[in-house]
Formats: structure tokens, C-alpha cells, sequence
């Protein structure tokens, strides 16, 4: 229960590529760039639940 945990999703292809603990406190959505598998480059990635 203390631990939040979410899935970043590649926003070009909508795949999770990444899991993350997340403070459950904060309520803004992440938004970064990391490296997608898939597209085979660093797109922007979306906290998703
Ligand atoms: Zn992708």
C-alpha cells in the first residue's frame, strides 16, 4: 500500500516501456522523454495508471 507504482507509456506508440514509483501525494502527470524499443528512438513518455 505505500508504494504507488506507474507505467510510463511511449506516447507514439502507447507502449509501457517503463515502471516507476511514484509519490502518491503528487498529483501532476509525468511527462519525459526516454528511449522507446519499439520506435527505436527517445520519444515523450506519459504517466499512465
Ligand atoms: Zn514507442
Amino acid at each position: 500500500m505505500a508504494h504507488t507504482k506507474v507505467a510510463l507509456a511511449c506516447s507514439v506508440c502507447g507502449s509501457r516501456n517503463y515502471i516507476i514509483t511514484a509519490n502518491p501525494n503528487r498529483q501532476v502527470r509525468l511527462e519525459v522523454k526516454k528511449f522507446c524499443r519499439y520506435c527505436g528512438k527517445h520519444t515523450l513518455h506519459r504517466e499512465t495508471k
